[in-house]
Formats: C-alpha cells, structure tokens, sequence
C-alpha cells in the first residue's frame, strides 16, 4: 500500500514538473514573426528611427504641400517641458477645395513611442495619397507627435508617466476617477524594486498571472488594469490628476478647425496590440446607431472590433472620446488603427506584452539591477511598439495605404 502511495506521489511530481518545464519552455520561447509579405524599399523607407528625423521629414513634406495646395498651414506647437526645450506638436492643415463640410484627422504619437510607426503611416499619406485626391477632398488636419517626449525618450507616456490615451477629456471629472480593480491588483503590475528579467519573480512571472487569470478570468483582469487609474502616478496606465498641457492645448487650439465642419473623420494612430502586422480597427463600444452605420460604410469590407465583444476592454480618458467632445455639434467618426506587434491577442502574447510593460516602468521608478539590464529592458520595450523588423514595416505602410485609400473614398461619398 505504502509503495503505490509512493510510485503514485512520484508520478504526481514528475507530471507537475513536466507542466512546469513544458510550460517554461513554450512561454519563453514564445516569438511570433510576421506572416510572409513582399518587404518593398519604398514602404520602409518611412521609417526614421529618431523623434527629429520623424519630426523633420514630417515638416518637409508639410511645406512642399503648402507650396501645392493653396491655403494651406503648417504651424509648430512647443509642449512646456522639464527636461527638454525642444518637444513639438506638428500640425498640418489643408482645407478642401470646395466647401464639402468634411475634415479628416490623422494624429499620431498619442503614445510616444507609437509616434515612429504612426509618423511614417502620415508621410506616405501625405506624400502618396493626398496628391492623387480630387477637387472633392475634404478639409485634411494633420497632427504631429501627441506625446513628443514618449516619442523622443521612447516611452509610451509623457513625462508626467501620464498615459495620454488614458488622459484626454474636456471636463475635470475624469480625474476622479476610481478603479478598484486596479488597487487589488497594484503589487501586481507595479513591482517597487530595481527591475532585472533574470530573477527568478520575473522568470515564473507568468505563473503568478496564469493563477490570477484562473482565479478572475483574462477580461476581468485586462479591464482592471488596462481601463486606466487616477490615483497613483508612478504606476502603469495612470491617467494622471489634470490634462496633459497639450490637452489643454489642443482643447484651445483645435475649435478654429473643428467649429467650421460639421462632418468630422478622425484617425488615430497606435502600435502594441493584437496580432503582429496586422492592422486591427479597434475602437470604444459606439452607442448611436447612425455613427455606428456610418464608421461601418466608411470601412466597408474591413473588420471592426466594437470594444464589445469577449476579450476586449474600454477605456477612459480615450483620445478619440476627447477629440469628439472639442465640437460637439458635429457628426463624428473615429478610429483608432492598432497595428500589432506581439500576438497580444492570445494569453502568451498578452502576458509578454504586460511583463515588458510592467517592467519597462518598473526601471524607470526603481532603477535597473546593471546597465546591462536596462538595455535589455529599453531594446525589448522598443521593439514591442517598433518592431525593427522590415517584414513589419513594410506591411504597416501596404495596409494602411489601402485602408486609408478606400476609408477616403468612402468617406467623401458619404452624405
Ligand atoms: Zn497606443
């Protein structure tokens, strides 16, 4: 009796072992690549791989454009700045040749280091597609680098360690916000001390979040901790205590704009989430009928994710919402583009994505084990939200070509 027990409790501990070193292996050697695309000079070379370079070029093509269509403006907007006196906000603006009652937006770098793919995605259109447009091309406003310093020192938030995306709205009460599930989770995703990968806490991290999924279920979890918190700064998806300044800025800028349209498009463009190289319209859940109709004529033949199905989650102090809210009168479509990066939409690929996340800010506020490890941490962080890969560059231009192209067409059609 006593040897069954035993041949039996051995078998036990050699089966969780092998659970445990199974597991291991397939949740380190976790690596998607992107599918196969045709990898072509004139996509990639979009790519700059420093804020002033994404900045400049930006410029350069802002003035050839003024030189082209008549009327158009190219203004500059400094965001006030402990650290750097030299972060912009970049606008571009064509107003239509004849009075169609349209504006599209493109804004990018909403967070920071999102700008590299987001610049390049408003250059080729810019330099591709706004020239082929007809005399039926509506107002067209170009916005440069939301969060300039995320975009210049990498980081997805400002300074302030305010997630932009988390931080927008017109009214004060945002801010007031209270996200209990956040707190419950906070020694969680929020580690105070010096960040290294290789300790044996950040190697079965994802065990300590596999028993929390079990224990809460995945979109219990990704809401809490990705919906956004007010209430402590140095944490991650924090949204801060009062807008940004170029929240107020653009609260006080934009009226000149968006007053004079009564159809308003908005684009705004994102990295880091979904499958990799792909292009997901990933958008807050749209109450009204009639905008919801009209998103989906505009992006006819594409699949939209409404926020509202299983793994999906919602967010406050969005800067779409926001970018509603500056003309209220208005029709108002918009659309975040994600383009994947790191298969965050299955359980592997989202728990990467959270650890490099959690990580990444951990350094930042605690400080890092070695030089060597802040490297690793800062490259891994980079390649999450600009992957050096040109296969993914390349299909991030090819898309969103096409997607803006047809989006375009459509949306002048629409009455
Ligand atoms: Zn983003």
């Amino acid at each position: 009796m006593k040897k069954a027990l035993k041949i039996i409790l051995y078998f036990l501990t050699g089966l969780i072992l092998l659970v445990i070193i199974g597991s291991y292996i397939s949740y380190w050697s976790f690596s998607p690549e992107v599918a196969d695309v045709v990898i072509t000079n004139q996509n990639t070379s979009y790519f700059a791989d420093s804020y002033d370079e994404c900045r400049s070029d930006f410029v350069l093509l802002a003035n050839q454009l003024q030189k082209e269509i008549d009327n158009t403006t190219v203004e500059s907007m400094s965001v006030p700045s402990k650290l750097d006196q030299d972060l912009t906000i970049d606008i571009c603006y064509i107003p239509p040749a004849l009075d169609t009652g349209k504006l599209f937006v493109m804004s990018s770098g909403v967070h920071g280091i999102e700008g590299y793919a987001g610049s390049a995605v408003q250059r080729m259109f810019m330099s591709e597609l706004i020239p082929d447009m007809g005399d039926d091309r509506p107002g067209i406003l170009l916005i440069h680098g939301m969060n300039p310093y995320g975009f210049k020192y990498k980081r997805r938030v400002t300074e302030n360690n305010v997630d932009l995306n988390r931080n927008s709205s017109v009214s004060l009460e945002l801010y007031n916000t209270e996200n209990r599930g956040y707190a419950d989770l906070y020694n969680f995703i929020n580690p105070s001390k010096v960040a290294s990968s290789r300790n044996l806490f950040n190697r079965f991290y994802y065990v300590v979040a596999i028993v929390k999924i079990i224990k809460s279920s995945m979109p219990v979890l990704r809401q809490a901790v990705l919906q956004g918190q007010y209430q402590f700064p140095e944490g991650l998806y924090f949204g801060g205590t009062q807008p940004e300044p170029q929240i107020v800025m653009m609260k006080e800028y934009l009226p000149k704009y968006f007053d004079i349209y009564d159809n308003i498009f908005l684009v705004d463009l994102h990295t880091g989430y979904g499958e990799i190289g792909k292009l997901h319209l990933f958008t807050n859940p749209v109450k009204d009928e009639n905008i919801k109709e009209l998103t989906e004529t505009i992006f006819d033949g594409y699949y939209i994710d409404w926020g509202d199905s299983g793994d999906f989650y919602t967010i406050n102090g969005d800067f779409c919402s926001f970018m509603g809210d500056i003309n209220p009168e208005a029709t108002y479509i918009s659309m975040p583009f994600e383009f994947g990066t790191l298969n965050s939409q299955v359980t592997f690929g989202s728990l990467h994505s959270l650890q490099k996340t959690i990580i990444e800010n951990q350094g930042i506020q605690y400080g890092y084990k070695n030089t060597k490890q802040e490297k690793m941490i800062k490259s891994s962080f980079i390649e999450m939200y600009y992957p050096s890969d040109p296969a993914w560059k390349s299909t991030v231009i090819e898309q969103s070509r096409k997607v803006l192209n047809d989006a375009l067409e459509n949306y002048i059609k629409i009455k």
